[in-house]
């Protein structure tokens, strides 16, 4: 009975998102004792650096919970001491064969099981996954690898990266990861609708009259745009983020909560969707604007943007799902940058009760008498209800409450990061919330046609000022199907 030992290797080590989120998480797993007794972390990229060097990099952004920071630095220095680094090609197999040396002489002795985390662009997903599994895979564990989006720009492009894939690794091996998955209320959504009575029987097209998934930032591309102008937020937040909690939130009840139970689910549900029409979208960007003395440059002020750019930052579009449980629902999605806020939340909106008692309390306006709950995915997590209540006193005056559960008040802790979920979850083999390949070529098919159409009709973008509440064509899509938007309504804060 030998012993096993885990190694994780970043490749691409040196960046940006090993250093804000890998890392760290990696950190916090060890902090809270959820990583196996033997592990090693090595870092991969082809900067020249000592592991010396690699340690004081990362130890700049690992932070301790704030509720439990004894002997944090000296957690911190444990974990430090088994972080190491080895400077390698992308496209090298013999470099990637020094690497399994150097993680052998780690692991001599127990049956190593490796993650591979690819925190690198993805034009050279492909390179690593070959040299990795030729010359880097566990002999008698296993070994898992872990891909950030982009998984290409379409659907045809997709295909040919999961057929690479492929030729390397099995399906089992690949963790496709989504971190908006692993954030607390999206893993919530089930558990609400689930394990609550007086949800899951509303959950359909007699109770519900429209769902709302809003996702916007507060900042524009800020200097980052290269990456960003050849995506557009469609590829960016909706096709993966906005349309996975689309998926996790309409899916019909799974066998059981393992991870391929869920995983047909919501391959289900995406394939009863009809594709995306070009009536059904709007697509605005953000343009310069000045206010109280500052001015916010315009997305095509940002040097990293090629000149007279008409890629999207904002984006909203009309969803239907062709089943018993969800025909004619409108699924409103909308996604932007350079807003007047930063949020993420689902919005469902009931149906109004009929032939409605109190209705003369709300005049005509009989939309402001729905309910209406809310999951506030971020920032300050919560799930709100919004109900009619009599407002107290010897009138009959009706007033819109909520019933409120902010999870700052009730749940007093630090909320993992999604990363630190993810990462669990692949080292314990979880594929729940990690996307499977049937499901990446069905969502795309949801949105090729149309992100095909724009480029070739090259549809200019509704220009919007920053920090706006956006283009003001959302409310017209909206409006053509009969919904107003809730975190337009001037009733939140
Ligand atoms: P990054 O800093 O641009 O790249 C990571 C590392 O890859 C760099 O340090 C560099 O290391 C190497 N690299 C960069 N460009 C390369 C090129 N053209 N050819 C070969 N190697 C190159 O990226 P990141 O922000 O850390 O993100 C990593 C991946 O996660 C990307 O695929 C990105 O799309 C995705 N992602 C990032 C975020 C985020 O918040 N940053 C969020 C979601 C997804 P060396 O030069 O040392 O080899």
């Amino acid at each position: 009975n030998v012993e096993s030992t885990l190694s994780i290797t970043v490749v691409g080590a040196s960046g940006d998102l090993a250093k804000k989120k890998i890392f760290p998480a990696l950190f916090a797993l060890y902090y809270e004792d959820w990583l196996p007794e033997h592990f090693q972390i090595f870092g991969y990229a082809r900067s020249k650096m000592t592991d010396e060097e690699l340690r004081n990099l990362i130890s700049r952004t690992l932070t301790c919970r704030i509720d439990k920071s004894e002997n944090c630095g000296d957690k911190m220095e444990r974990f430090l001491q088994r972080c190491f680094y080895h400077s390698g090609l992308y496209d090298s197999e013999e470099n990637f064969g020094e690497l399994d040396q150097k993680l052998k002489e780690k692991e001599i002795g127990r049956q190593p099981n490796r993650l591979f985390y690819l925190s690198i662009p993805p034009n050279i997903f492909v390179d690593v996954v070959r040299c990795a599994s030729r010359r880097a895979s566990s002999e008698n564990g296993w070994t898992r690898v872990i891909v950030e989006k982009p998984f290409g720009r379409d659907a045809q492009s997709s295909g040919e990266l999961t057929r690479c894939l492929k030729q390397y690794l099995t399906e089992d091996q690949i963790f496709r990861i989504d971190h908006y998955l692993g954030k607390e209320l999206v893993e919530n959504l089930s558990v609400l609708r689930f394990s609550n009575l007086v949800f899951e029987p509303l959950w359909c097209r007699n109770y519900i009259r429209n769902v709302q998934l809003i996702f916007s930032e507060d900042f524009g591309t800020e200097g980052r745009g290269g990456y960003f102008d050849n995506y557009g937020i469609i590829r960016d937040i909706m096709q993966n983020h906005l349309l996975q909690i689309l998926a996790l939130f309409a899916m019909e009840t799974p066998v059981t909560l393992d991870g391929e139970d869920i995983r047909n689910e919501k391959v289900k549900v995406l394939r009863s969707m009809r594709p995306v029409k070009l009536e059904n979208v709007v697509v605005g960007q953000y343009k310069g604007h000045s206010k109280g003395g500052k001015s916010y440059p315009a997305y095509r002020d940002d040097p990293t943007v090629p000149k007279g750019s008409i890629t999207p930052t904002f984006a909203a579009a009309a969803l239907f799902i062709d089943n018993a449980r969800w025909d004619g629902v409108p699924f409103l999605m909308k996604a932007g940058k350079a807003l007047h806020t930063r949020r993420a939340e689902i919005r469902v909106q009931f149906r109004h009760v009929p032939g409605n008692l109190y209705s003369r309390n709300f005049g005509t306006d009989l939309d402001k008498a729905t309910n209406e709950l809310v999951l506030r995915v971020q920032p300050d997590e919560a799930i709100y209800l919004k109900i009619n209540n009599k407002v107290p006193g010897l009138g009959m005056r009706l007033d819109r409450s909520d019933l409120n559960l902010l999870y700052k008040s009730r749940y007093p802790i630090e909320i993992p990061d999604a990363y630190e979920r993810l990462l669990l979850d692949a080292i314990e083999g979880e594929r729940r919330l990690f996307i499977r390949s049937d499901e990446l070529d069905a969502a795309w098919a949801l949105f090729t046609p149309v992100l095909r159409e724009l480029e070739e009709k090259n549809i200019s973008p509704e220009l919007y000022p920053y920090g706006s509440r956006g283009p003001v064509g959302a409310h017209y899509l909206a409006a053509n199907h009969n919904v107003r938007w809730g975190d337009l309504s001037g009733e939140d804060s």
